[in-house]
C-alpha cells in the first residue's frame, strides 16, 4: 500500500476556493485505486495565519512540512500584508529555499476546445527557482537588491555551476521521461521528430553568467544522445514562441527568463487560469500554481481550480515515480485525463474560460469523472 503525507495549505484570496478542489481530486482518486492512500494535513499561512497567530508562515511550519512527503500551496497575495513587520514575510520564497525545491516545471498545453491564441502546444519550461534574480531568494543573507545612495538601486544575479547543472538535468531527465511516456501512449509530440531540449540565455550579452548557464547545459546534454539540443537567446526565443510554440518539447532557463517566459506560454495556450507548476528538490515536491491570489474574483466562487488541481496531479505523478508505485501513477493519469475531458466536452467551465460553472461545479464534475472511471 502507498501512503502519501500530503500537506495543505490554503494561501491567500482565491486560494481557499481553488486548494480544497485539487484535494478533493486527489482523494476521489485514491478511493477508487487500489492501494494509494492519502493522508492530507491542514497547514495555515498567509494572511489568514496572520490574522490567527501574528505569522504569515507560523512557527513549526517548515519542520512540520518535512514530515509529509509534498504538499499543496494556494497562491500567496503577499503585496497585501502588513508592511515593516518581519512576521508578515512572502513565505513561498522561505519554504523552495528550505526544501531547495530548484527546478519549477510549468507546462503550457493546449486544451482541445478552448479558444486560444494557438493549439497543439504541448511544452515544458523548467524554470531554475533559487538562484538568478530573485532579490529574496539568491543571498545567503540579506538581499540581493540594495541601494548604496538614494539615486542608485542595485540588483544582483546568482548563476552556479551546482544550479545550473542540477536544473539542467532535471530537464533532460523530463525530455526523456515525455518522449517514454508519449511511445507508451502511441502519441507523437505536435514537433514529431523525439524529445528535445531547449536552452535559452543571453550569452552575447551576460557573457559570464549566461556563458555559464549553457556551457552547463552543454555538458549535461553530451550525457542524452538522444534528446536534440537548440539554444536560443531570450530575446528572439521570446519571438519564437510567440509564433510557433508548437516546435517546442522542454525548455531549460533561468529564474526571471522563466518567470516571464511561463506566463507568456500559458498566454498562448489560454491564460493564467490554465498554468499549472510544480516546485521539485532531491525529496519534496510543492505544488503550486502559476497564478497569483486573483484578489480581484477572491469570495465570488468563480476561479479557475484547474491549475492547481493539474498541480497537484503533477506532484502525485512525481511522488509515484520516485517510489515506482504505479498505483500512484495510474492514479495521477485519471486526474489528468478527467481535467481535460471536463473542459474539452464542456461539461464545465469557469467564466474564465467563457463558461458559467462555479469553481465547486467545475470540482464536482471533476470528481464525477474520476469516480466513473473506477
Ligand atoms: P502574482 O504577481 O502574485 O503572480 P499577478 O499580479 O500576476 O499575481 P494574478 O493574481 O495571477 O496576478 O491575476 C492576474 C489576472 O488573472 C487577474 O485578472 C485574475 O483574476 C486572473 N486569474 C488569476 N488566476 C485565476 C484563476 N485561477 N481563475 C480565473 N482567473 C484568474
Amino acid at each position: 500500500m502507498g501512503i502519501y503525507h500530503v500537506g495543505v495549505l490554503a494561501g491567500d484570496d482565491i486560494g481557499p476556493e481553488i486548494v480544497p478542489q485539487a484535494v478533493r481530486v486527489l482523494a476521489a482518486a485514491a478511493e477508487i485505486t487500489p492501494g494509494l492512500e492519502i493522508k492530507f494535513g491542514d497547514f495555515p499561512i498567509g494572511a489568514a495565519a496572520y490574522r490567527a497567530t501574528g505569522h504569515t508562515l507560523p512557527p513549526g511550519t517548515l519542520e512540520k512540512l518535512a514530515e509529509t512527503d509534498g504538499w499543496i500551496l494556494g497562491p500567496i497575495g503577499h503585496a497585501a500584508y502588513p508592511r515593516n513587520d518581519p512576521d508578515a514575510i512572502n513565505p513561498h520564497p522561505i519554504i523552495r529555499r528550505h526544501f531547495d525545491l530548484f527546478a519549477n516545471v510549468r507546462p503550457a498545453r493546449s486544451i482541445q476546445g478552448i479558444h486560444a491564441l494557438h493549439q497543439n502546444v504541448d511544452l515544458v519550461i523548467v524554470r531554475e527557482n533559487n538562484e538568478g534574480m530573485q532579490p529574496d531568494r539568491n543571498m545567503f543573507k540579506g538581499s540581493g537588491e540594495f541601494m548604496p545612495t538614494p539615486e542608485m538601486a542595485l540588483s544582483i544575479r546568482v548563476i552556479t555551476r551546482h544550479g545550473s547543472g542540477r536544473i539542467a538535468r532535471a530537464a533532460f531527465e523530463l525530455a526523456r521521461a515525455r518522449e517514454k511516456a508519449r511511445a507508451t501512449a502511441g502519441i507523437t509530440h505536435p514537433i514529431g521528430d523525439g524529445p528535445r531540449v531547449t536552452i535559452i540565455h543571453k550569452r552575447t550579452v551576460f557573457k559570464l553568467s549566461c556563458g555559464l548557464f549553457v556551457d552547463t547545459a552543454r555538458e549535461v546534454a553530451a550525457q542524452y544522445p538522444e534528446v536534440q539540443v537548440d539554444e536560443h537567446q531570450v530575446d528572439s526565443f521570446a519571438c519564437a514562441l510567440v509564433m510557433k510554440p508548437q516546435t517546442f518539447d522542454v525548455v531549460v532557463v533561468t529564474n526571471m527568463f522563466g518567470d516571464i517566459l511561463s506566463d507568456l506560454a500559458a498566454g498562448l495556450v489560454g491564460g493564467l487560469g490554465l498554468a499549472p507548476g510544480l516546485n521539485v528538490g532531491e525529496r519534496y515536491a510543492m505544488a503550486q500554481a502559476t497564478h497569483g491570489s486573483a484578489p480581484d474574483i477572491a469570495g465570488r466562487n468563480i476561479a479557475n481550480p484547474y491549475a492547481i488541481m493539474i498541480s497537484a496531479e503533477m506532484m502525485l505523478d512525481w511522488l509515484g515515480q520516485r517510489r515506482c508505485d504505479t498505483a500512484a501513477i495510474r492514479a495521477a493519469q485519471r486526474i489528468e485525463q478527467a481535467i481535460y475531458r471536463v473542459i474539452a466536452e464542456n461539461i464545465a467551465r469557469t467564466p474564465d474560460l467563457g463558461g458559467r460553472a462555479t469553481t465547486t461545479e467545475f470540482g464536482d464534475a471533476v470528481v464525477d469523472l474520476i469516480r466513473s472511471s473506477a
